[in-house]
């Protein structure tokens, strides 16, 4: 049986994936929290966790857990992700397993018993590209990411969720907010997991994820940036 391991107290309110706001964008070239006119140039200079998503993501899991289906791979190694933005004052809410299985790891049956916002949660599962080419801001423009990045093509979960609401093209007037929290599951025979669990925090089964991966923290600010070109600073 995993151990289950006790939640930590919701100090941790600010952690952040991609960076923060105080970081220089690396598709546009401004700092991310810099306004013009009192107003910030990005619609989204930080993207935080929040207590709400990580009970979510937890319940997942817990359901995950009880899959007896899941029982036939006991060594699944994947991450969970959820997601909930307001645009164009809009809410929205995402979930995603990392991975390039035609099939993702979290079924519709695994939001059974979620209290926020029952009913609201689609499922992001979106081709994450092989390369640093062609990939799509959260406002649904096409970027590509710097050379060099390690692991760029990595399915993570957080990618699939900025992807997913790309691929959504809003009607982007405006942003009040994008949150995101990541989990990793760890089947009770998985082997060599313990990659992520450097990536994520405690040596513990099931553990609570606070921090995105190497390969997300570089490929994070990219996607977020919803900087029209035209604005964009002259390297
Ligand atoms: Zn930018
Ligand atoms: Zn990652």
């Amino acid at each position: 049986m995993p151990k289950s391991t006790p939640r930590k107290p919701d100090t941790e309110v600010n952690l952040r994936h991609g960076g923060r706001a105080t970081d220089t964008c690396p598709r546009c070239g401004y700092v991310r929290n810099k306004k013009n006119q009192g107003k910030l140039l990005h619609g989204i200079p930080e993207v935080t966790d929040s207590a709400n998503l990580r009970g979510v993501v937890g319940r997942i899991k817990d359901n995950l857990m009880q899959d007896r289906s899941l029982v036939g791979d006991p060594a699944a190694v994947f991450m969970m992700g959820v997601l909930e933005a307001r645009i164009g004052g809009h809410e929205y809410y995402l979930y995603a397993s990392s991975g390039r299985t035609a099939e993702p790891w979290i079924k519709p049956r695994h939001l059974d018993g979620i209290t926020y916002h029952p009913g609201r949660w689609t499922q992001a599962n979106p081709t994450v590209p092989a390369n640093n080419r062609g990939w799509l801001t959260v406002r649904g423009e096409k970027t590509d990411l710097r050379e060099g990045i390690a692991g760029v093509h990595r399915p993570c979960s957080a990618v699939k969720l900025l992807l997913g609401l790309g691929g959504m093209h809003l009607d982007w007037k405006s942003v009040d907010y994008v949150r995101m929290s990541e989990m990793v599951y760890v089947g009770p025979e998985a082997e060599d997991a313990a990659h992520m669990r450097v990536w994520h925090g405690r040596a513990a089964t099931n553990s609570w994820t606070a921090h995105s991966c190497d390969a997300c923290e570089a490929r994070i600010p990219y996607l977020i940036c919803d900087v029209p070109p035209h604005w964009f600073e002259s390297p």
